[in-house]
């Protein structure tokens, strides 16, 4: 496989521009790697593990005969950063971003490119943790997992091409999708269950503090599981909320349309409607399988025993 960058910029390098970082340098597909961000401790944490060469706090200065640029910072934070990264960009390098609502970042960060929006294309990296900063990043985290990328018209073929090879060489399946169905998908797969997970750990912690015995304190397999991903972010799922606004008040109330067939059943001691709505959730989800792809990438394959949950 061939290098993807000589010299490579990450700006946000957290979980997942550190863990893109890792990947390219495991494999040697990357010459240098400049990060910029506005955290000097997370900075200094990624330097330390070796995840970036150098470390830049001026944008211009960051972005200096770079020829590959990925913004990986949260939501509402990307045309914003683009756009101060831009001025000191060579002409030839290309950009994209990590964000993980497409539609409103594309047209952002087109209209922060002007004329140069030939070399910007979107992107959504499929993977995750619960965890945040370069203290989280991991070298496989992104290995057999599903990358969406959203060209848009403006897009040239030479930075979809650079784009698709960059996450391809971190060990990713590509995928493209127009931007706003990208949205629509994600707000159901994605972005609903974060949003529910965080409202039912409020749920039984409300319950707790009106005077229910300490429920919380009970928690097993079945209430963690689910909310793990009530750990994530606050500050990554609000602008995820804010920017996929319609998709994901949409699927909130196909969300609360279900949850209200259900409570109708029980209401009504309905058993076999309650066995309708619980068979068919349970044939649609044993046909998902487990969290991880069924066929991970030949080159991880030995080391699958190891991996923990990561999905989003
Ligand atoms: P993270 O919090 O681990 O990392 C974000 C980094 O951006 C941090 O290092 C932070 O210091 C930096 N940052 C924040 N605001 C900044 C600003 N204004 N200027 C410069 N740097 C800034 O987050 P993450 O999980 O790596 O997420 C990054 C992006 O990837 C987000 O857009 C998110 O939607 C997307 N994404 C996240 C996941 C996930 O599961 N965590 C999965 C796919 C995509």
């Amino acid at each position: 496989m061939k290098r993807v960058a000589d010299r490579l910029v990450i700006a946000g390098v957290g979980l997942i521009g550190g863990s893109l970082a890792m990947a390219l340098r495991a494999h040697g597909l990357v010459g240098e790697v400049v990060g910029f961000g506005r955290s000097a401790e997370n900075l200094r944490i990624a330097r330390r593990r070796g995840i970036i060469d150098r470390a830049e706090r001026d944008p211009e200065r960051a972005v200096r005969a770079a020829d590959l640029v990925v913004v990986a910072v949260p939501v509402q934070a990307i045309a914003p950063v683009m756009g101060a990264l831009v001025p000191g960009l060579p002409p030839t390098a290309v950009i994209t971003d990590a964000g993980s609502v497409k539609a409103p970042v594309v047209a952002a960060a087109e209209r922060v490119l002007g004329e140069s929006a030939g070399r910007f294309c979107g992107s959504h990296p499929i993977a995750g943790t619960e965890h945040s900063g370069a203290a989280a990043a991991l070298p496989d985290l992104l290995e057999g997992r599903r990358c969406i990328i959203t060209p848009s018209a403006r897009t040239t073929s030479v930075t979809r091409k650079r784009v698709h090879a960059l996450w391809e060489a971190a060990g990713m399946r590509v995928e493209e999708m127009p931007p706003r169905a990208h949205d629509r998908v994600f707000a159901l797969v994605s972005h609903l269950p974060h949003v529910a997970a965080y409202a039912l750990v409020n749920a039984v912690a409300d319950a707790d503090r009106s005077g229910t015995r300490r429920a919380l304190a009970y928690a097993a397999g079945g209430f963690k599981d689910w909310t793990r991903i009530a750990a994530s972010s606050p500050e990554m799922w609000r602008d995820i909320c804010l920017a996929n606004r319609d998709e994901v008040l949409a699927a909130i109330d196909g969300y609360g349309a279900a949850l209200e067939r259900l409570r109708v059943a029980i209401a009504q001691g309905d058993g076999s409607a309650i066995m309708a709505e619980l068979t068919r959730a349970q044939t649609t989800r044993r046909r998902l399988g487990t969290a991880v792809p069924s066929k991970p990438a030949p080159r991880l394959r030995a080391r699958r025993g190891a991996r923990r949950s990561r999905g989003r």
